[in-house]
């Protein structure tokens, strides 16, 4: 299916790795020309210059922290103006709601929430003079099922949730449509970790700690960064202008509810 954004040009932040790298992978392939982003510059790279091998389009790699000022300065600094804003971050750690203080919340704020923000800010505007624009968030099945040991995604992502479900109505009138996209489990690294803290929390291997989290999703099976990359290029495509503030849940069927 032809999604009708060649040569547009699109900012995927978090993208070496996982489902940000999903994305960046699935909009070059709908012929999108990309900038890319992550702390790491190896993998960062290794990533752009797969994606050109693969898709032929032009990368544009900026290794900076997007969760700090200066990294979205560089990184907003190379990207211009565009035409489609993936927002991604790492997410925040797991623990209890017991042992959370003010700085943690902070952090995870500013991570899963305010940088967002900040991104939406510096290009939405751009994109409404220009008539068209697509915005999609990374959040988590969290924001619709809460997971207990990560209170502090639950937290910083609901927020961003709110601020989308305003935001979205308000600038849909000029061509933007802004979505959020809630992963469940997903094999990337940070499956891996999550994995390996259950294993070693229960006293069981990695691949028992796998099966066991599968066994959890009536799919059978963890999603791939690809799956998740062609939902969010189709959110980014011509064909997603009258889908408006939307959480689109891509879980394997684990969050057991009938809307
Ligand atoms: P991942 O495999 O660990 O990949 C994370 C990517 O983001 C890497 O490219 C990493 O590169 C980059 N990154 C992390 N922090 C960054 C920062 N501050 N600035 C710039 N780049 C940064 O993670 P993932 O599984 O794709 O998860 C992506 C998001 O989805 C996370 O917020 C996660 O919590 C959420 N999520 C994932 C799942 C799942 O099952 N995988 C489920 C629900 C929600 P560097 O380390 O080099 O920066």
């Amino acid at each position: 299916m032809d999604l009708g954004i060649r040569g547009k040009r699109a900012l995927v932040c978090a993208s070496s790795k996982g489902l940000g790298r999903g994305c960046a992978m699935a909009l070059a392939e709908a012929g999108v020309d990309l900038v890319i982003n992550a702390r790491s510059e190896g993998p960062l790279e290794e990533t752009a210059q797969a994606i050109r091998e693969a898709h032929g389009v032009t990368v544009t790699a900026v290794a900076a922290d997007i969760t700090s000022e200066e990294g979205r300065a560089q990184v907003l600094k190379a990207a211009g103006a565009v035409d489609i804003l993936v927002n991604n971050a790492g997410g925040p750690p797991p623990g209890m709601w017991t042992d959370w203080e003010r700085d943690d919340f902070i952090k995870a704020l500013d991570a899963n929430m305010l940088t967002p923000i900040a991104l939406i800010k510096a290009l939405v505007p751009g994109m409404m003079e220009r008539g068209w624009g697509r915005v999609v968030n990374i959040t988590s099945q969290s924001v619709k099922s809460p997971i207990a040991v990560l209170g502090l995604s639950n937290s910083a992502r609901a927020g961003l949730t709110g601020y989308v479900a305003g935001t979205s109505r308000q600038v849909a009138g000029s061509g933007v449509v802004m979505n959020n996209l809630l992963p469940g489990i997903h094999a990337t690294d940070r499956a891996v970790s999550l994995d390996t803290g259950v294993a070693e929390k229960e006293g069981i291997t990695l691949q028992e700690a796998v099966t066991k989290r599968s066994a959890t999703i009536p799919a059978g099976r963890y999603g791939t960064p690809e799956e998740f990359g062609a939902t969010c290029a189709f959110l980014c495509s011509q064909y997603a202008g009258f889908i408006v503030g939307q959480n689109v849940l891509l879980d394997g069927g684990a969050t057991n509810a009938t809307l």
